[in-house]
């Protein structure tokens, strides 16, 4: 591409700044290059396909007035998608989730106890069963937890733990690894990620040593893999996978998994691996509710040696909300306060360490904020969100708010539908059935969704 054409680019990526505002900017023209260009016709090239739809249709004459502005001629814009943006884009991505895990790893009292072992394979000694906090939002996935822990029976085999980040779901295949490794007779218990489990077997491909590699993984008594949903999409590990899994289940050894969703929303699952997983025990785990945060709060302040009022317990307990990782957060932070005052924790110290974590997480993190967050990136009113009108322009992004509501705020289709006006919750229910689907068929929505709840967790 010519200098000119360079210059031109940059000076009209300048004019859509200005015109569509940094926020909307970085969203969509963050990831945007300039093809090619012809005279008065100018080619751009974007990370996916979802994108350059959602360009398109929303700024294609935003666009085209910049390079009119810049050019002072008529032009012409077409979006294409260009390979290169795209893996730069998932490299981006990958590099954000790793940020986002040191900052909430940061939150957390510096692990001990770690046992040696290699990468993800490790069991922390203090995510035991004992440790775990149960509710309604839990019990399930507890009680099936120890069930596999203090059996030999396998009655539901495998087991699939799912639900969203921070409610505890290596908590509870540690705590089992941890249980069936101190029996009398202890168990031959593997812990693994799915990306340990991942490149483990493409290191073992490479180097031609499946053989060690099929007798580590089938050679257990028992097998976890967290975060299997690290499978979607890679069809010659799910292929292993399901062969170690048969394995496995034909000698009676139990075997246990965790993912951040349920196994049909795993993006292009292998069908066989699908009905296996459904065919054992498929547990959700759900947002705490109040009455289980309230517990938790109190069990972790007590592990760090700090008995909590219970007009403090309650205070707090109302207004940490979503994952499990807060409460954490919260309970590290008021006893490191009161550690330092050389006082019990009360409401005023509460306060303050609710201030002191606050822009760290999203304590204070409302409906309005979310339904004004996501109008705002779909260039829409919150307004508008909150009408009835079903055009495709608003209904997408309310859906994307309902869904955000759920997952972040651990809200309710009830309440989600009481928020929104309506009288039944049932468009809650298929707005997010609709989000996950779209998650697991084009995984360019994904990068809206994971763009807007990095921005609603500021
Ligand atoms: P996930 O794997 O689902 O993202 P984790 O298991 O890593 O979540 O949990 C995050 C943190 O919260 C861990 O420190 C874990 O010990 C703690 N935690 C989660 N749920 C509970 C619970 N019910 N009781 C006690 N601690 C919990
Ligand atoms: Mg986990």
């Amino acid at each position: 591409m010519t200098f000119v054409g360079k210059q031109t680019w940059s000076d009209v990526l300048e004019e859509i700044k200005s015109r569509a505002g940094q926020a909307r900017f970085n969203l969509w023209f963050r990831n945007t290059e300039l093809v090619s260009s012809d005279e008065s016709k100018f080619t751009i090239g974007v990370p996916t396909v979802f994108i350059q739809d959602w360009l398109r249709q929303h700024f294609t004459g935003l666009v085209e007035d910049c390079f009119a502005e810049v050019t002072g001629g008529a032009v012409q814009v077409r979006f294409v998608v260009a390979p290169r943006l795209f893996h730069r884009l998932r490299q981006q991505e990958l590099e954000e989730k790793a940020k986002l895990l040191e900052e909430s790893a940061s939150l957390l009292q510096p692990l001990s106890g770690i046992s040696a072992g290699v990468g993800a394979s490790y069991l922390n000694q203090q995510l035991t069963l004992d440790n775990f906090v149960t509710g309604p939002c839990n019990s399930l996935a507890y009680a099936a937890a120890c069930e596999i822990a203090n059996t030999t029976e396998n009655t539901f085999n495998p087991l699939f733990i799912h639900g969203g980040t921070g409610l505890g779901k290596t908590h509870l295949l540690q705590g089992i690894c941890l249980a069936c490794k101190k029996r009398e007779a202890p168990l031959q218990a593997v812990y693994v990620s799915g990306e340990g489990f991942t490149n483990q077997y493409v290191t073992s491909l490479q180097y031609r040593s499946m053989d060690a590699f099929r007798a580590h993984f089938r050679g257990a008594d028992l097998l976890a893999i967290d975060d299997i949903d690290f499978l979607a999409n890679k069809s010659g590990t799910q292929e292993e996978f399901l062969h170690t899994l048969n394995a496995l289940t034909s000698a009676n050894k139990q075997v246990v998994l965790a993912s951040s969703v349920h196994p049909s929303d795993i993006s292009k699952l292998r069908e066989n691996l699908a009905s296996r997983f459904l065919a054992g025990m498929v547990v959700e785990l759900r947002p705490p509710d109040i009455t289980t945060r309230r517990a938790i709060l109190a069990a972790k302040l007590k592990e760090r040696r700090k008995n909590c009022p219970a007009e403090v317990l309650n205070f707090l307990s109302a207004r940490v909300g979503g994952s499990v990782r807060e409460l954490l957060g919260i309970a590290n932070a008021l006893a490191a306060l009161a550690r330092l005052y050389g006082k019990e924790p009360d409401i005023a110290l509460a306060c303050q360490a609710l201030s002191a974590l606050k822009g760290r997480s999203r304590f204070s993190l409302t409906m309005e904020t979310i339904v004004t967050k996501v109008a705002e990136e779909f260039a829409l009113k919150p307004e508008e969100l909150y009408s009835s009108r079903r055009t495709q322009r608003i209904s997408l992004p309310r859906q994307v708010a309902i869904y955000l509501g759920r997952e972040l705020l651990g809200w309710s289709y009830a309440e989600i539908a009481r928020h929104f006006g309506r009288k039944d919750h049932s468009s809650a229910i298929f707005a997010c059935k609709k989000v996950a689907s779209m998650r697991k068929n084009n995984s360019n929505f994904e990068d809206i969704l994971m763009h807007l709840r990095s921005e609603l967790k500021r």
